[in-house]
């Protein structure tokens, strides 16, 4: 696996990309109008959209809300962010923001898809008082990725650092593994932001068929229902406006404007350890 900073001019090597299968981080782009994505992406995607023709809409309302997250965070004094599941590079992405906002900030990026680790290096222009790294990992060995020297650079874990896994944790089985260990090696003052897809947030036709979707789309996801989603931050102080719908976390725009909750289905939330 590569790991790469920032302050080192290396290149990341040229990944193997199999096209033959549908990947999310690829899936995604295509829903938010990017270039990166093949075939079989775009074949999954419209699955999807065939049965929930908002999906674009909802992958949009998700990008807003890790704006306004890592804005809001770095507004709190948070000067270190671990974006767990970056997804392809879309402009502004975290450091971008945190920067604008905290020159100095020091953002850890983490993927386990070939096609992000292939657009690396635009995550590691970090501007010069802050730090960048991006590492080539898997969430679901939170461990190995805590006690990677890589983020150990650039994170220093015994300040307060903000966890990012926006829109990847129905990616993974068990989501608490993932949450749970993250969130202890981290101290009192860090935060979490996610986002989360939920069939509570879906018209009953339409959560009905998540399932066989889903499947048909060659993508394997959990949803989860708002309790578990909220039982992932037990014990942390959930922050105002609480565990809701993803264009309904502090909006910026108008309320005509914002997508209603079945159009951006996904919870979010942010808390504080
Ligand atoms: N966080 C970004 C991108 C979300 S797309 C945003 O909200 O805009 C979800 C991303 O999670 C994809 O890039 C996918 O490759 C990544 N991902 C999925 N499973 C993962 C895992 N087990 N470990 C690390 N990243 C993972």
């Amino acid at each position: 696996p590569w790991r790469g900073g920032s302050d080192g001019a290396e290149a990341a090597p040229t990944p193997v990309i199999d096209t033959s299968v549908p990947h999310p981080a690829r899936r995604y782009n295509y829903w938010l109008g990017g270039k990166d994505n093949f075939a079989a992406d775009r074949e999954s995607g419209d699955k999807i959209a065939a049965v929930y023709p908002p999906i674009r809409t909802a992958a949009l309302a998700n990008r807003r809300f890790l704006e306004r997250a890592v804005a809001f965070l770095a507004e709190q004094g948070v000067g270190q962010f671990l974006d767990i599941g970056t997804g392809i590079p879309v402009s502004p992405n975290t450091h971008e923001i945190a920067q604008e906002i905290r020159a100095g900030a020091r953002v850890v990026y983490v993927d386990n898809d070939p096609i992000v680790l292939s657009h690396a290096r635009a995550l590691l222009t970090s501007a010069p008082g802050g730090m960048t790294a991006y590492l080539d990992a898997d969430m679901r060995e939170p461990e190995a990725l805590l006690s990677d020297p890589a983020l150990r650079k650039v994170l220093d874990l015994d300040a307060p650092v903000a966890i990012l896994l926006i829109s990847v944790l129905h990616f993974a089985p068990d989501a608490r593994a993932i949450v749970g260990p993250l969130l202890d090696a981290v101290p009192a003052g860090s935060y979490i932001a996610l986002t989360h897809l939920s069939k509570d947030l879906l018209t009953p036709d339409v959560a009905a068929q998540t399932d066989a979707v889903n499947q048909r789309s060659g993508v394997e996801m959990w949803f989860r229902g708002r309790d578990a989603i909220e039982g992932l931050v037990d014990g942390l102080e959930i922050l105002p406006p609480g565990v809701v719908p993803v264009a309904e976390w502090r909006p910026v725009d108008d309320p005509a404007e914002r997508p209603t909750p079945d159009q951006a289905s996904l919870f979010a939330l942010i808390a504080r350890k």
